[in-house]
C-alpha cells in the first residue's frame, strides 16, 4: 500500500481532518472515493476537498468489497 500526503479536507460526515490517502499507486484524483479513518464512512474526492457520496446501486455494489476491505484495514489499525 502507497501513502500520499494531501491537502488536509474535513470528513463530510465526522468532521475528522483527512490528510493524507493510501492504497492506489496514483494520488487521489476527482471522483475516487475515501473511507475516512475516523468513521468509516464513504466520501468522494472532488479536487476541493471530501464530499457525501452520491451513489447509484450498480456503482455500490461494484465498490463494495474495496470498500469493505478498506475498513477492514482500518478496524486493523486501531486495533494496534
Ligand atoms: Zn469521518
Amino acid at each position: 500500500m502507497i501513502d500520499h500526503d494531501g491537502e488536509a479536507s474535513p470528513c463530510p460526515y465526522c468532521g475528522a481532518l483527512q490528510d493524507g490517502a493510501a492504497g492506489g499507486l496514483e494520488p487521489p484524483a476527482p471522483g475516487d472515493l475515501s473511507v475516512c479513518c475516523e468513521c468509516s464512512a464513504l466520501s468522494v474526492f472532488t479536487g476541493r476537498g471530501l464530499e457525501r457520496r452520491r451513489a447509484s446501486g450498480a456503482e455500490e455494489l461494484e465498490h463494495t468489497a474495496e470498500v469493505e476491505h478498506v475498513r477492514h484495514l482500518i478496524r486493523h489499525v486501531r486495533e494496534r
